[in-house]
């Protein structure tokens, strides 16, 4: 047989396929070792052929590195699938399936030694000196035990294993263990007896016929424990599943709750392992040891067959779109698997996306709602701080009084607060403190960014340009403001006023390291802090049911954020940060602080009316033209050389250009601009911004991007971006 081989997957930027001989024990997607430029290095074979045009004796061989090949048929179809919608590699798209470890071609198993006795212990003990105390002692314990740990052993009692094996004494083994990431976690949650909603949802979820479910549920409604259900039901079917999370919410909690329901059986996959832990829970999932994976976007890449069904919970989150190359939808990937599995694909949310809502309420994806809280309990009341009057009173804190007050009364009950400050975005807005206003381009009606190095305000959509403000154009007023407070002031105010209040802080800042955030939500999660101040790591899914008191500090932050989105974040991050509070018995409160009282989506948000928002934000997208009735499409050209960016681009453009003449009833906006950060890292950027009216022309936008990239420019297309720096 002939295989196709990748070489050198892990560095190479270009694909480079080479034939070699080979025998049957290599199959498609078998990792394999494979001679290369006098070298031997790690290949994976993409097909197998019976012939091939070279000359069959001059065909070096490779033999297959592991008894399983790496990749199943699906991961490799899928790739090619990958390597083809989005330009890249099929190397690169390959990467996206294993794990660093396997993909370097080396992997480290973590193994163990084990001792045992060899002989019965009285003829041991004979052989042993009286004044030899550790190694009788260890031989008295070996005899009780069995086999034991090495490591253990000479814990307990010093260099007895290496003094006993020296001795012939014990037998050594070897053997291979999986490193268990969460081994310290304790177990928590049995399974609920699920309510008649949830009943009624799973019931619903499972005799649709249609691919994508889309589970839209109030916050605290109980989804996790529908998606818990979903998944049991295909381990009992002898099928397997993924659930994928934002990276924040693997959740101690999370974990715990997945671990005491499906043990073994779930492996979880998240940013924070070693090399060595990633490598074996992927290989848990590759073996059918394990049949869940558990992780944030890359999990939907878990080497699993017989898919029963994918779950993508807070299916709105921007973390499921890849930042990196291949920029891959989680969505899109996940749609494919579960087309190609027969299986559903389940979406939550309390608050969807309007792209993924609308795609449901026209009937191609099954609506499932889930309108009311486990236990009927109320959804905390929204309360607005008019930020303009406290300014006026001379409150110069972060605090209005009436949050002020209630986090008094919150904790003077023993209750916990969380307070939240969005800190997104690198740049800010400009509002005026007096009255409001908020500078916005004449174009494009998206609010401006102030930009710092040049003193002026600038459109991210159009790239116009206007002179930095020195008073409101409005109100006349100088209290023009473009500082948010971070985190660590809200911190140092907080301690400050209340001083017998624990704080903890979570941001970027605090949460570096394998288990920062774990840290910081377990300790508050026990109750050993009172307040939790964050950015919006904080108000993804947890669950703590002490927290009666949420504050929103800046709603204004996201809300001015120059994206078309903006609207529909601050409406997903009001109504998920509210969602953190009175999730127990007691009732929840939400203080939500504003520059803008009276802004529609804050309306719509305080009222939990998402409907609403949906209707509103949905017309105001079809009369501009914004996704989803378009997709806008960043190319990005980068590098250290200016010159060589500038071609690259001018390229780029040109190509585009040629592509917009021929076709253009297909573009409705083009245009080649500096990025708004014109230098990121010593490497000057470039792009070219377009909105397209229709996905056609998308194939060959890639195409013409792919050939002008090259070792020194790095040339990157984006799909409705998350940010345009
Ligand atoms: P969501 O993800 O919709 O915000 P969760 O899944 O976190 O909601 O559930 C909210 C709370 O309700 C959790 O504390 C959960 O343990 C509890 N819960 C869920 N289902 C039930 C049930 N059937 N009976 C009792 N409690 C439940
Ligand atoms: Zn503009």
């Amino acid at each position: 047989m002939i295989a196709e081989v990748i070489v050198d997957i892990a560095t190479s930027e270009t694909d480079r396929i080479f034939s070699y001989l080979c025998d049957d024990t290599v199959a498609e997607g078998s990792r394999v070792h494979a001679p290369f430029g006098g070298r031997v290095t790690a290949g994976f074979v993409v097909a197998l052929k019976e012939t091939c045009d070279y000359p069959l004796e001059k065909l070096k061989k490779v033999t297959a590195a592991d008894p399983m090949p790496a990749l199943n048929a699906e991961c490799l179809s899928l790739a090619k699938k990958i390597a083809a919608r989005y330009a890249c590699p099929l190397a690169a798209a390959l990467r996206l399936f294993l794990p660093a470890e396997m993909r370097k071609g080396k992997v480290r198993e973590l193994k163990k030694r084990y001792a045992e006795l060899c002989a019965p212990l009285e003829e041991v003990k004979e052989k042993l000196s009286k004044t030899a105390k550790n190694q009788l002692a260890a031989a008295e314990f070996l005899a009780a035990h069995g086999k034991t740990e090495c490591a253990a052993l000479n814990a307990d009692f010093a260099g007895s294993v290496a003094a006993l094996e020296k001795k012939g004494l014990i037998k050594i083994t070897e053997e291979q263990v999986l490193r268990d990431p969460y081994k310290t976690l304790e177990e928590r949650g049995a399974a609920h007896e699920l309510t008649e909603d949830q009943r009624r949802a799973v019931e619903s979820i499972q005799s649709d016929s249609r691919t994508v479910q889309l589970l839209h549920g109030v916050t605290g409604s109980g989804k996790t424990e529908i998606y818990l259900t979903l998944i049991a039901d295909c381990l009992k079917q002898g099928k397997t599943a993924i659930f994928l999370v934002p990276e924040i919410s693997l959740t101690p909690q999370m974990l715990a709750q997945l671990r005491s329901r499906f043990g073994k059986n779930a492996a979880i996959m998240h940013s924070g392992l070693s090399a060595g832990e990633k490598f074996d829970e992927w290989w848990r999932l590759r073996s059918g040891e394990a049949k869940i994976a558990v992780g944030a976007r890359s999990a939907v890449f878990a080497p699993l067959e017989n898919l029963g069904v994918i779950v993508i919970d807070e299916e709105h989150d921007s973390s499921y779109q890849s930042e990196t190359a291949p920029r891959y939808s989680t969505f899109d990937i996940a749609n494919l698997r579960a087309k190609r599995n027969g299986c559903k694909l389940v979406l939550g949310s309390a608050t969807p996306s309007v792209e993924t809502y609308k795609r449901a309420k026209e009937g191609e994806f099954n609506l499932v709602p889930l309108k009311k809280r486990v236990n009927q309990r109320p959804l905390p009341e929204i309360v607005i701080a008019d930020m303009r009057k406290e300014v006026r009173r001379g409150n110069n804190t972060p605090f209005s009084f009436a949050l002020q007050s209630e986090i008094e009364e919150c904790l003077s009950k023993g209750n916990q607060a969380i307070l939240f400050l969005n800190r997104r975005g690198y740049s800010q807005t400009v509002i005026c403190r007096d009255c409001g206003y908020v500078a916005k381009c004449e174009n494009c009606d998206v609010s401006l960014t102030y930009h710092k190095d040049e003193d002026c305000l600038k459109c991210h959509y159009c790239g116009a340009r206007y002179r930095m403000l020195r008073g409101c154009p409005e109100c006349g007023g100088t209290h023009l403001s473009y500082a948010g407070t971070g985190t660590q002031r809200v911190e140092a105010e907080l301690k400050n006023r209340f001083p017998s209040a624990r704080v903890l802080r979570m941001d970027n800042d605090t949460t570096s390291g394998k288990e920062g955030h774990f840290k910081i939500l377990k300790e508050f999660g026990e109750h050993r802090a009172d307040i939790l101040v964050g950015t919006q790591m904080i108000a993804k899914g947890h669950d703590f049911p002490a927290v009666t008191l949420v504050g929103i500090l800046d709603a204004d932050m996201s809300l001015h954020f120059s994206d078309y989105r903006s609207g529909e974040r601050t409406f997903q991050l009001v109504t998920q940060v509210a969602g953190r509070s009175g999730r127990a018995e007691e009732k929840g409160k939400v203080v939500l602080q504003t520059y803008d009282p009276e802004n529609e989506v804050l309306r719509y948000a305080i009222a939990y009316d998402y409907e609403g928002f949906y209707e509103n934000e949905i017309s105001l997208r079809a009369a501009s033209l914004f996704p989803p009735f378009s997709k806008i499409v960043r190319v990005l050209v980068s590098g250290e050389d200016e010159k060589k960016t500038i071609e690259a681009l001018r390229g780029v453009y040109e190509g585009l250009n040629a592509l917009k003449e021929s076709e253009p009833e297909a573009f409705l906006f083009f245009n080649k601009m500096r990025s708004p950060v014109g230098r990121i890292q010593n490497k000057f950027r470039y792009q070219v911004l377009m909105r397209l009216a229709e996905n056609r022309v998308l194939a060959q936008i890639y195409k013409i991007c792919a050939a002008q990239k090259s070792r020194d420019v790095l040339v990157s297309v984006e799909e409705n971006p998350g940010s345009l720096a």
